[in-house]
């Protein structure tokens, strides 16, 4: 079969892979010149199946609107008119109950950790260096209530987890020394020894050499302006660079998936939401952090890419725009040097933006619309990079007709 997939970030690409794998011819478009030069470029690099909660909690309604008049929030609302936006937003703040929240965070677990395993399977395929840590992550507080609301949260993962172990701040700083130099308070952790990170771009660039060697055909700078399809089948898609045929198509447009769903006559419940990272030169090797991890508190992850430090934070409803400037970024960088002092060069920070593709139950979307030869592959929101692998494994049987090895509730358009 010849497959065409939409979209050259970390979900297209292993896509692409699983694919290849499995003898299909593949082609891949994408609008800009390399692969992962959105959301799949600047992200916290954390794979993170002891992470996956849920971000619609009951306290995120009063959070968001807080965030109105308190600008410094980490998770925060800009007002705007667009009719997406309120359309979504009404069915994200539905899922801020209890219930939904456990139940999200439950599916979001169970794809990340599936993923995981086939992430690993990948890498041991490939062989793929991507700045790996393996050493787990560290999730830390600096107050005893969010410790205390930490190790609540802590019981939904737990019964999965056995390896979630909470540490007091004594053994926090044991673990991680570099956090003794930071001048911020610190209460306590949480450590995951199966958590990871590593670049998620580097993997990306490395896994496209690989799909070309296995035959894949690449076409970037190639905008996807419309499809021509009858009621049943995508019979081909229009791009600024010609026209493009296949047997089956796979959407991995991320936060523009649902502008190219429209095309079709589907919806797909997919919003931007941003989030800003800096990469920092590491200029003093003896400090740097052993793990990477989340400082809780400010929703601020940061992460070990080899010679360098990122740091990202927040997550602001505010539309398509990625656009930033250095002023963006003061708060970031503030914790950031209160953290690591002497870790870094703070006079050489490379500034990024990019859209989180999120849904409002926080899991991706799989299957098919009304086309019967369009895949869904997207929606990946905070986790795409956590997810990938599994969520291209799941792609790849669909599209061969077969049954995925993992429950697919909440995460088709049918059952979301
Ligand atoms: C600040 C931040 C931190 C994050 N941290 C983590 C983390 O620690 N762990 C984790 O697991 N995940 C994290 N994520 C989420 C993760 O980065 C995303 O879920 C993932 O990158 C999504 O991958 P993708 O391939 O779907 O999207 P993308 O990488 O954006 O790929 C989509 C591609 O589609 C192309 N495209 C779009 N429209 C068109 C068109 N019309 N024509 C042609 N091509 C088109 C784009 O050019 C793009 O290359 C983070 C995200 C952000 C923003």
């Amino acid at each position: 079969m010849h497959i065409l997939i939409l979209g050259a970030g970390v979900i297209g690409v292993t896509t692409a892979y699983e694919l290849l794998k499995k003898g299909h011819e593949v082609s891949i478009i994408d609008r800009q010149p390399e692969p992962a030069m959105e959301t799949s470029f600047g992200n916290a690099g954390l794979i993170a199946p002891g992470h996956s909660y849920a971000w619609t909690t009951p306290k995120l309604p009063g959070n968001l609107f807080k965030s109105i008049y308190q600008k410094k929030r980490a998770f925060r609302f800009k007002f705007q008119w667009d009719p997406a936006m309120w359309y979504w937003g009404i069915k994200f703040i539905r899922q801020c109950t209890i219930k939904n929240m456990t139940e999200n965070t439950l599916r979001k677990h169970k794809l990340s950790s599936y993923s995981q395993v086939c992430f690993h399977q990948l890498v041991e395929e490939t062989n793929i260096k991507y700045h790996e840590n393996k050493k787990g992550l560290i999730y830390f507080f600096r107050s005893e209530e969010s410790f205390f609301e930490g190790k609540q949260k802590l019981t939904m993962l737990k019964p999965m987890m056995s390896n979630l172990q909470i540490l007091s701040r004594d053994e926090l700083l044991q673990k991680e020394p570099a956090l003794l130099e930071s001048q911020s308070n610190i209460f306590g952790g949480i450590y995951c020894s199966s958590d990871e990170s590593g670049s998620c771009r580097d993997f990306t660039l490395s896994l496209v050499d690989i799909c070309r060697k296995m035959g894949a055909k690449f076409h970037f700078n190639t905008n996807v302006q419309s499809i021509k399809n009858d009621n049943q089948f995508v019979n081909r898609i229009e791009a600024d660079k010609g026209s493009f045929q296949a047997d089956q198509y796979v959407l991995a447009c991320a936060a523009f998936s649902p502008i190219i769903a429209k095309m079709v006559g589907d919806y797909l419940p997919i919003y931007p939401v941003k989030g800003y990272s800096i990469t920092v030169p590491i200029i003093n090797h003896e400090k740097v952090p052993l793990h990477s991890g989340i400082d809780e508190d400010n929703m601020l992850a940061f992460s070990l890419m080899g010679d360098y430090l990122r740091f990202t934070s927040v997550a602001e409803i505010s539309g398509y725009d990625t656009r930033h400037k250095p002023s963006d970024f003061k708060e970031i960088i503030d914790i950031a040097k209160s953290l690591f002092p002497s870790v870094c060069d703070f006079s050489r920070v490379e500034y990024w933006a990019g859209l989180r593709p999120m849904t409002p139950n926080g899991a991706p979307i799989f299957g098919k619309g009304r086309m019967d030869n369009l895949f869904f592959n997207t929606g990946h929101g905070h986790l795409g990079w956590t997810m990938c692998s599994g969520s291209a494994k799941i792609t790849a049987s669909l599209i061969e007709g077969q049954k995925p090895e993992l429950d697919l509730e909440g995460m088709t358009l049918a059952t979301t």
